[in-house]
């Protein structure tokens, strides 16, 4: 019996998964509102199950109604969010909340009524619509703080499991079902007197529906190579676009914009916002921070001789090394044709100029023209503080060095060449 019962658990799982997720996946074509409406009126039935209507599984008495219903509610909202956003979402968290204080607010009123039998023994249990009562109360409120937690979670976790969705999906699940077992016991305990079976019993099953779920979600999320029934919505399965929260696609559109197409590095435009901004905060912080600029040389002759391709393709690999050689908090940009800029939060003028005299070693050690003769660079270093007070004020001296190399001859660095200790003197050409 107990093993039959289990078999019917997760039939209903699937049933309603798949019904759900249907509904869900095919929003641009029923309207969002047919998702919404269904669960919204599975909401009354969930709490009734609940209260009254218990299987025998092999590890405990469980509730369908909260162990299926309710857990896939809750999984069908952070769904919900995942392809939509906070404010589709925010519809059906504040719709069940007031829709179930609506209802409770009926059934209170309706027990002032005088009401007659229609046939014998057809009357209304007004115990039980008043232990519902509370008990509609208690689990909406669990409810609303379950969505909430649940789509807070999913996001932190992001930071962490960006592209493991389905595993995320099943954590947030299994812990917001956790907290939601202990509150909803709770109210059981108190208001209905149920043993403490019907809390393991139900916690077990809450996370093997959530594991369940999980893996039906798993399944969607491959056989939805088509798309979410968008007009003209043609995602394909590794668009991971799909994968991600609204939140999750903003970051990374953002991350994209003001990327140079050709080299990856950061564009003009995001310099002008991200170099006054890393300057005025190391100032404020009382920190230092360099900067430092590159041109390539003579590359109007290689376009010339091998064609833009070619020149291209150069630049590309100088970008390459010079992210390479770079530490990972250090900013590359695309300043101009074959300038670059690097922003090094932190470095002290020595340790800049000691950078860039490596990539422009690495540089000419490793990028050749199709007829093997070295590509080189002329940088120039200007550092926080001493070379300027601000972002225009650094570059226009880093510039300036950068030009003195170019006179001096070319495949150079330039720092601050007065000073005592050396670290920033004008390196010589090497070859
Ligand atoms: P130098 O800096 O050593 O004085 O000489 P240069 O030849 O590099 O001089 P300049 O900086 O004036 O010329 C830059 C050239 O870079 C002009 C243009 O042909 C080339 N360039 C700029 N942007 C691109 C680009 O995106 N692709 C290619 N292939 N070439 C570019
Ligand atoms: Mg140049
Ligand atoms: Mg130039």
């Amino acid at each position: 019996m107990e093993t039959f019962n289990l078999f019917m658990f997760g039939l209903d799982a699937v049933i309603y998964f798949t019904i759900m997720v249907s509904f869900l996946h095919f929003r641009y074509r029923l309207g969002l509102g047919v998702f919404l409406t269904a669960l919204g009126v599975m909401h009354f039935m969930e709490t009734y199950l609940a209260a009254v209507f218990y299987v025998p599984l092999p590890f405990g008495i469980v509730s369908p109604g909260s162990s299926i219903f309710f857990a896939g509610k809750l999984m069908m909202i952070l769904l919900l969010y995942m392809k939509e956003d906070a404010a589709t979402v925010r519809m059906p968290i504040y719709g069940l909340f007031l829709g179930n204080i609506l209802t409770v607010g009926v059934a209170a009123i309706l027990q002032l009524h005088i009401p007659v039998e229609i046939a014998p023994g057809r009357v209304a249990d007004l115990t039980f619509m008043r232990e519902m009562g509370w008990l509609m109360v208690w689990g909406t409120a669990l409810l609303y703080l379950d969505s909430l937690g649940i789509i807070l979670l999913y996001e932190r976790l992001g930071q962490f499991m960006k592209h493991w969705t389905a595993l995320r999906f099943f954590l947030c699940g299994a812990v917001m079902l956790t907290f939601d077992q202990i509150g909803f016991y709770t109210a059981l305990r108190f208001f209905l007197g149920a043993p403490i079976e019907v809390f393991w019993g139900g916690w077990i099953a809450k996370m093997f529906a959530a594991g369940l779920y999980s893996v039906l979600f798993a399944a969607y999320q491959r056989l939805a190579t088509k798309g979410d029934g968008a007009p003209h919505s043609g995602r394909s399965l590794g668009d991971i676009f799909n994968d991600l929260t609204f939140r999750e696609r903003y970051e990374d559109l953002l991350a994209r914009t003001g990327k140079d197409f050709l080299t990856g590095a950061f564009d003009r435009s995001r310099l002008e916002i991200e170099g006054p901004r890393l300057v005025h905060d190391s100032a404020r912080k009382g920190e230092t921070a360099s900067l430092i600029i590159l041109d390539a040389d003579h590359f109007k002759a290689i376009n010339d001789r091998f064609g833009h391709m070619q020149g291209d393709a150069t630049l590309k690999e100088i970008a390459r090394i010079m992210r390479h050689e770079c530490r990972s908090i250090d900013l590359l940009f695309r300043y101009g044709g074959e300038e670059f800029v690097v922003l090094c939060p932190g470095l002290a003028h020595g340790d800049a100029c000691a950078l860039a005299e490596r990539l422009r070693r690495k540089i000419a050690g490793a990028v050749r023209t199709p007829d093997t003769q070295p590509v080189t660079a002329c940088l120039g270093v200007a550092t926080l503080g001493e070379d300027g007070q601000d972002f225009k004020g650094m570059l226009s001296v880093a510039d300036a060095r950068l030009y003195r190399a170019k006179k001096q001859g070319r495949n150079r660095t330039v720092g601050a060449i007065d000073r005592s200790d050396g670290s920033g003197l004008q390196t010589p050409a090497q070859a």
